[in-house]
């Protein structure tokens, strides 16, 4: 990982990409429209209403349908991670709400918790299928950022893998763990929130704080101060602070960098093998900004032209 200070920039100095995707006057997504999609496999429907009808709040969909599949998701780290998986798995869609104009951003915190809580279902029963290892749960938004619609969306993919990007944490959190016997990200949260020179935001549950190797400027990364390796075990308190959360940095990131395109991927523990001593659940958070060169990808080398430091100062002092 490299911080370039020469590459050092402001963030009014990114040539920003603004998060907008063509708007589709036929919305697969949009209320009164559900014959468009494949039969919903889960909903929140206050009333009762009947399945795949208008009065829903929330819908998961499985991703069958052309407009979507071509939404590979998870950019550059998880490349080669669906081809592996032909065969097996399951791609989800969380249809966010029946508003196609609302974001994360303008979301109140109870529609985010329902979305929070939709992931939680949907991967506990997901999980009951011993064919699968892994499930990826994350939102692309903004066309720059592999979004295909406009309407609020995010997926799960259940892979019968385990991707590279969890596998490297898993390993790394193991040799801390076998060194000093106590959760790396614990150790990391701590000395953050001693030092706070990279701390964006606190929650009571939760904390939002730019890591010291950040790959991306402005890379953000939220963890639950309590340990807990999985994402779908976390207490219901937790969701509802991670939902204030996610609201109130999202505010800012759009405040600060002008609604940029972005990833949200949620990281926690594989079913496949016991990890609730060494690795600890978190979000990570990567606004598109700059278009990663081709020398970071090839090499393994970051260059980040904004150091955390900087990017948590910027954010931390963001005015929504
Ligand atoms: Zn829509
Ligand atoms: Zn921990
Ligand atoms: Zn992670």
């Amino acid at each position: 990982m490299i911080i370039s200070t020469d590459r050092r920039k402001r963030p009014s100095d990114f040539r920003l990409e603004r998060a907008e995707v063509v708007r589709d006057d036929y919305c697969p997504f949009c209320a009164g429209r559900e014959e468009l999609t494949p039969p919903e496999v889960f909903a929140y429907r206050p009333n009762g209403a009947a399945a795949n009808a208008p009065g829903w709040d929330l819908r998961v969909v499985p991703n069958k349908f052309p407009a979507l599949q071509v939404e590979g998701g998870l950019d550059r780290e998880g490349e080669g991670m669906f081809d592996r998986m032909n065969g097996i798995g399951a791609h989800e869609v969380v249809i966010e709400t029946p508003d196609h104009h609302k974001t994360l951003a303008t979301m109140t915190e109870t529609e985010i918790g329902r979305v929070l809580s939709a992931f939680r279902e949907r991967v506990r029963d997901l999980k009951q299928d011993r064919r699968f290892r892994y499930i990826v749960l994350f939102k692309n938004h903004g066309g720059p950022a592999g979004a295909t619609l406009e309407h609020p969306h995010s997926q799960l993919i259940a892979l019968p893998i385990v991707p590279d990007f969890v596998r490297e944490e898993i390993d790394g959190a193991r040799r801390h763990f076998s060194d000093k016997e106590r959760c790396v990200f614990c150790d990391l949260l701590r000395q953050e929130l001693a030092a706070r020179r990279r701390i964006i935001l606190e929650e009571t549950e939760m904390v939002a704080l730019a890591p010291y190797a950040a790959r991306f400027p402005f890379e953000t990364w939220i963890m639950p101060r309590r340990h807990e390796c999985r994402f779908e075990d976390a207490a219901p308190h937790e969701y509802d602070s991670l939902a204030r959360l996610l609201k109130a940095l999202l505010g800012r990131v759009n405040r600060a960098l002008e609604s940029p395109p972005y990833n949200l991927i949620i990281h926690t523990s594989p079913f496949s093998e016991e990890t609730t001593d060494v690795y600890h659940w978190h979000v990570e958070l990567m606004p598109r900004l700059t278009n990663v060169a081709g020398f970071e990808w090839g090499t393994g080398f970051y260059i980040n032209p904004t150091s955390p430091e900087e990017a948590a100062k910027v954010l931390r002092e963001a005015k929504v």
